[in-house]
């Protein structure tokens, strides 16, 4: 078995993101089918239950209130429409759904019930079921836990340095601690961030160490290629090289040999070589559907046909482990506690996040 290593340094990592690409490829490769069988990849199908009107200020983010991008902003659904995208997600060869709301943190109320009934409502459809609400405590992981919930997105985005150049109303400290919240259940972590917004090699390689010092590591790690979208701060980055995007995969592999690589946003700028090299280099999971939360996907035909000619097959559900059990709402052992805790903000300000706000006097 690969070594899981805690201990990485900044600078290891970013010998191994400069090396030769050849020797990076074969070095992520050899990992990659030591521990994985390199012909399976997960599929998960992101649902957007709440889009919009965030009062956070990430500058990559069209759902940030404060800028002006025009998206379509929807209330928190329906249990029957989840349960209805769920199905279709599950028939076009989805194993996991994962539902994302654009809240700063999950608060204790109806909304949050419906989204445990939501949880509930997609396991017993035996498939995997993933969440990303923001911070949550461990109270209310708890709770999602019970309802069957079987993994948690929560991304760190970048190095801690580099966060504070795009994020400023949290602070880094609580993504880690709903990380550890989420530590304290049976759901499986999952935890990455985006390339592309500006960072160095080094901030790339900064996440890292700190996605590696998580023990146990994330189950899965996104990576995303930043979809610049006009009116958020950052909507003059050029599109991720597709060379950076096989480094990182291939470096992610490297650092966190057990954790399924995950080729999120920005699929749609990278051409079907580019993802074949990905996935040679360790990616193991994509995001299916023509819409990720807000951003443009390759539809789900065209993932079929590459599958196809990559000799690739999806991965079945609760694979990497059992099926959670739901507890319905009346059994449930943890009740609500009414809870909407503040979290922090940190102090410093964003200079382009500001720009983009004032942008037609927001
Ligand atoms: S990334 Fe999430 S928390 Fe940040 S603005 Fe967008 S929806 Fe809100």
């Amino acid at each position: 078995m690969q070594e899981v290593r805690h201990n990485w340094k900044k600078e290891e990592i970013l010998e191994i993101y400069n090396s030769p690409l050849m020797e990076l490829l074969y070095r992520a490769a050899t990992i990659h089918r030591k521990q994985h069988d390199p012909n399976v990849i997960q599929v998960s199908t992101l649902l957007s239950i709440k889009t919009g009107g965030c009062s956070e200020d990430c500058g990559y983010c069209p759902q940030a209130a404060r800028y002006h991008t025009n998206i379509n902003k929807n209330s928190l659904m329906s249990v029957a429409e989840v349960k209805e995208l769920a199905n279709k997600a599950k028939n076009s060869g989805s194993s996991r759904v994962c539902m994302g709301a654009a809240w700063r943190n999950v608060k204790d109320g109806s909304e949050f019930d419906r989204v445990l009934e939501m949880v509930r409502t997609i396991n017993k459809l035996d498939m995997e079921v993933c969440c990303t609400l923001g911070m949550v405590t461990e109270n209310q992981a708890m709770r999602l836990a019970e309802a069957g919930l079987y993994a948690y997105n929560h991304n760190l985005d970048s190095s801690e340095e580099y966060y504070k150049k795009v994020i400023s109303t949290r602070g880094y400290q609580d993504r880690i601690d709903t990380i550890k919240n989420v530590r304290k259940t049976n759901i499986t972590v999952c935890s990455g961030g985006i390339i592309g917004m500006g960072e160095a090699a080094k901030d790339r390689a900064g996440m890292l160490v700190a996605l590696s010092t998580l023990n146990p590591q994330p189950e899965s790690t996104p990576i995303n290629a930043l979809v610049a979208v006009e009116g958020t701060p950052l909507e003059k980055e050029k599109p991720v090289a597709i060379w950076d995007m096989i480094r990182m995969v291939a470096t992610t592999r490297i650092v966190l040999p057990n954790t399924q690589v995950r080729l999120s946003a920005g699929r749609t700028q990278m051409s079907k070589e580019g993802q074949a090299l990905c996935f040679f280099a360790g990616a193991n999971s994509i995001f299916a559907g023509n819409k990720l939360l807000t951003t443009p996907n390759p539809a789900v035909d065209e993932d079929m046909k590459m599958f196809e000619n990559l000799g690739l097959i999806p991965q079945k559900p609760f694979t990497k482990k059992e099926q959670p059990q739901t507890v319905e709402a009346e059994n449930s052992r943890y009740k609500s506690l009414g809870e909407n805790p503040k979290w922090t903000r940190p102090e410093y300000k964003i200079e382009r996040n500001e720009k983009s706000r004032k942008k037609r006097g927001g």
